[in-house]
């Protein structure tokens, strides 16, 4: 109670508009050194000809939250050409907003001049455009002043600037406060600009999660009414959104976060894919925790062995469906693959580079109930059998498949030559003659009804 009206009157003591706070060295504790040689090359180099240059955005908010940033963004009043002439190896990138690349080394920094942004609906100069009806930003890539660089930025903790030289944080929106007090919040009217790029609705989820934040109420309220919009921006920008979400280390709680807001409808095709499969679940949260878990450890994650676990049970689902129907197996796998597959493309955009390695996962799954001959040797001597065996452990621990299959082939990998001879399911029919003697429902599937 106390700690919000001392928050309260601290909000309203802000500077004068368009000044920020200023924060000393002493009362954040950054140094120069936390940011990497490049990085800090880049200001410097562009700090001595004469320009502005900051660390800005997500790193500046990650190091006051003694977390280690994922990489360096710098912001400048130079324009792009005359970043470019100070820095041999450097490119300019980008179409609708011109950013140079700036590389030392195996990193790179990305140097963005000072922009500004459209602000209603109704501004539709040359330079700024919005939508007219949705109010959705078209264009704003026009280069303005420091305090507008700070009023296009989507949450006050990313609008934070940190110069190196004079180790000053320079804080236009109350960034600072607001993450003391663990609270994300928009930068203005949050229903607008929502309406000006609906991709801020799941970015303020995703920090959120990240971070382990809270969302502020004004900014979740419109979220609801306007989560529609992002129907409007094109798939591959809402995959690279999803991929930050499915891949930033907090998956999990992402997607907990979004159902309990009662957000996840209707705000992403690949979340309502996720949400709407109540037998599936079970598997696709583990999938996610154990994506976290890889990521938490800093070891590789496959994005098609997730994009696989996401849509198992659909090509579970299809799979029984075609069976039913009369189609063997082994083909109505296929189909059933090929035919989510196009629906994913469609709707979630998933690029088709991992359609092939998903479906060498899908496909090896029901080669681990042949058990008899040759089989298991050949499976395990598969490229994929590792990826693919996880990916059967899952579904055991999900009890979607016997333990028991799991276990054995636990202990087929670490037996002897001999020992593996032995353990061979000698009674266990090929997979031709099984499929001809079990009933269609569970043929081959070896799969546990799921109610
Ligand atoms: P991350 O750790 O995920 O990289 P980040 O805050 O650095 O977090 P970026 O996507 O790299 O996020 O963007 C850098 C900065 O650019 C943000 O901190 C924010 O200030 C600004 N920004 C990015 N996307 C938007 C957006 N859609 N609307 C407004 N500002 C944005
Ligand atoms: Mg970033």
């Amino acid at each position: 109670m106390i700690r919000k009206l001392i928050s309260r009157v601290f909000q309203k003591k802000s500077p004068k508009k368009g000044e920020p706070r200023i924060f000393k060295l002493k009362s954040h504790g950054i140094t120069a050194n936390q940011l990497t040689p490049c990085a800090l090359k880049t200001v410097k180099t562009l700090q001595q000809a004469g320009f502005k240059a900051f660390v800005v955005g997500g790193a500046v908010r990650d190091l006051l939250l003694r977390r280690k940033p994922k990489d360096f963004d710098v912001a400048t009043d130079a324009d792009p050409d005359e970043v470019r002439h100070l820095f041999r190896r450097s490119r300019i990138i980008g179409r609708r907003f011109r950013i140079v690349h700036v590389m030392c080394g195996p990193e790179t920094i990305e140097v963005s001049t000072f922009r500004t942004v459209a602000v209603s609906t109704n501004n539709d100069s040359d330079d700024r455009q919005t939508d007219q009806e949705s109010g959705r930003i078209l264009r704003d890539n026009v280069f303005g002043s420091q305090v507008e660089d700070a009023m296009r930025r989507d949450f006050t903790i990313n609008a934070l600037y940190y110069d190196p030289v004079s180790q000053e944080i320079w804080d236009y929106h109350n960034g600072v406060a607001d993450l003391k007090a663990g609270v994300m919040r928009i930068i203005g009217d949050p229903a607008q600009r929502y309406r000006e790029d609906p991709v801020r609705m799941l970015r303020a989820v995703r920090f959120a999660a990240k971070l382990g934040l809270k969302l502020d109420p004004a900014a979740i309220r419109p979220i609801r009414e306007l989560a529609e919009l992002l129907e409007d921006v094109p798939a591959a920008r809402l995959f690279d959104e999803m991929l930050k979400l499915l891949f930033s280390g907090h998956a999990a709680k992402s997607i907990l976060l979004l159902r309990k807001k009662g957000l996840h409808h209707g705000l992403l095709p690949t979340l309502d894919v996720i949400m709407e499969q109540p037998m599936g679940e079970r598997f696709v949260m583990l999938a996610l925790a154990k994506t976290d878990q890889r990521i938490g450890e800093g070891k590789p994650v496959s994005p098609a062995y997730l994009f696989a676990a996401l849509l198992w049970h659909e090509v579970l689902a299809a799979w029984r469906q075609y069976q039913t129907e009369g189609e063997k197996p082994v083909p109505a796998l296929h189909l059933a693959m090929d035919v989510v597959l196009a629906a994913q493309s469609e709707k979630l955009a998933i690029p088709h580079r991992y359609d092939a390695v998903m479906k060498e996962i899908w496909t090896m799954q029901p080669r681990f109930l042949q058990r008899a001959g040759q089989r298991p040797f050949r499976l395990l001597e598969h490229p994929r059998f590792r990826a693919a065996f996880d990916f059967l452990m899952m579904r055991c621990e999900s009890g979607e498949v016997d333990a028991e299959v799991g276990r054995w082939w636990e202990d087929f990998q670490d037996a002897g030559e001999h020992e593996r001879g032995q353990m061979l399911i000698k009674d266990e029919a090929p997979a031709a003659k099984k499929r001809r003697r079990r009933k269609p429902k569970s043929e081959g599937l070896g799969v546990r009804g799921e109610e």
